[in-house]
This record gives structure tokens, sequence and C-alpha cells, in this order.
């Protein structure tokens, strides 16, 4: 399946999770195995020069996942607070109202390391920053973002100033 097609799976959900906001619903490009080849085939292909691959909770597991078993590499976990045994950093970022915790498992990342951070949809930008934030606390080198899905006007991009930033589709 040619790679506009895969994306053309994805929904636009009005009024969820609340009223006003659209959610965009990759579940499609998940359940449909051309589809989803296609997407992890152009994810992975952002990839250079890279030792590891995080992924954030809890839809960039499926994509980070599949990139790394793709690419040869290991994928580490970024997960929200409270659900990894062995914590090795915590960043917060921030939600519509209050604040939320990202943690990263403790060891599974070197110093120097050249690490991509990978999830499914890119909108404020919080959660990526968060995450990046933990890679350079365990003393490696965020060498990227990839991104399925960037929702331009929410600014993720601006808050990621001066990263390497990768996005299959922008709306
Ligand atoms: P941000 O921190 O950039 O505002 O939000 C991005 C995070 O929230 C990602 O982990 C993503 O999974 C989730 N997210 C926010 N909006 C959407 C959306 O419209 N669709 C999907 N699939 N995830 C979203």
């Amino acid at each position: 399946m040619e790679l506009d097609e895969a994306l053309a799976l994805i929904r636009r959900v009005p009024d969820f999770p609340e009223p006003g906001v659209v959610f965009q619903d990759i579940t499609p490009v998940l359940g449909t195995a051309d589809a989803f080849k296609a997407v992890v085939d152009a994810m992975a292909q952002t990839l250079t020069d890279v030792d590891a691959i995080v992924a954030i909770d809890a839809r960039g597991f499926f994509f980070g996942a599949a990139v790394a078993y793709s690419r040869g590499l290991g994928v580490v976990p970024v997960r929200k607070a409270g659900k990894l045994p062995v914590v090795g950093g915590k960043a917060a970022y921030s939600l519509e109202y209050g604040t939320a915790e990202l943690e990263i498992p403790a060891g599974m990342i070197e110093p120097g390391q050249r690490v991509v951070v990978i999830d499914d949809v890119l909108a404020t930008g919080g959660t990526a920053a968060a995450a990046c934030e933990l890679v350079e606390l365990a003393e490696a080198e965020v060498a990227g973002i990839t991104v399925l899905l960037e929702i331009g006007a929410l600014g993720g991009r601006g808050r990621l100033a001066g990263r390497k930033l990768d996005t299959l589709l922008t709306v």
C-alpha cells in the first residue's frame, strides 16, 4: 500500500475526548496490515545513525516497537508516572489543566547513545519535549523525534525547535 493511502485511513473524531476537540484516530492504521507496514517502513526510513528508540506511552509503543524491530534496535518505553517498577528519571509536562509526569526505566539508555523518540501524534509538543528531557537526563543525545501525525495549529514543532523532527503527515 502507498503511504498516502495508509495515512488517509486516519479518522477525525469530533468531540472526543471532550466537546470541541477533534481527535485524530490512528486505530485504522494499526488494524490494517498493509497500512501499518507502509507507515512503519516510512517512520523507519527517517532514522539515521541511531542506537536506541524511546517510545511514548501508549500509542507510541506500537510504532516505536515496530520501527525498533525493523531496524534491529532496542525499544525503551517512556511511561506515565507509576507504571514502571524501576525508574531512572522523571520529567513533568503540561496538560490542559495541571501537569503530569513521564518516567524512563533505569539503565536502559547509555550515556552518549543516539536516541530517536517515537510517538503517534504531536499536538502541543509537551509530551515529546518531556521524553527528550528524559533522554538527556540519561546523558544520551536526542537524534530526532519521529511521529506519524503532527497537528500543526497546536505549535508542537515550535516547542521542539532546534531538534530534528520528522512527521509523515501534518494536519
Ligand atoms: P501533546 O503533548 O503534544 O499535546 O500531546 C501528544 C500526546 O497526546 C501523544 O502522546 C498523543 O498520543 C496524544 N494525543 C494528543 N492529541 C491526540 C490526537 O488527536 N490523536 C491521538 N491519536 N493522540 C493524541
